[in-house]
């Protein structure tokens, strides 16, 4: 079970591909403009995709903590 929970927003993503760049661990490919989390087993929760994203559309978080605030607000 992968320990971070990655989630890109579409509606804010400009596919500037910074996330791309910036994740030493692979983690997002760029596809139709847009970056998508593919490979969401491989993040370690350094966070650098989401100081480099101009728009804050990512999201990373831990999954034992995701779990707990979906049981509370819903998912
Ligand atoms: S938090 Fe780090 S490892 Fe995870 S997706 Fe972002 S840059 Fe990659
Ligand atoms: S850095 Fe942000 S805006 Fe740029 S491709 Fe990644 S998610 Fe989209």
């Amino acid at each position: 079970m992968t320990k971070y929970r990655v989630q890109v927003d579409a509606e804010k993503c400009i596919g500037c591909a910074q996330c791309y760049v910036a994740c030493a661990n692979k983690v997002f490919a760029i596809i139709n403009k847009k970056s998508v989390p593919k490979n969401p087993d491989a993040c370690v929760g350094c966070r650098a995709c989401i100081v480099k994203c101009p728009t804050n559309a990512i999201t990373v978080m831990p999954r034992d903590i995701y779990a707990a605030y979906a049981r509370f607000y819903g998912s």
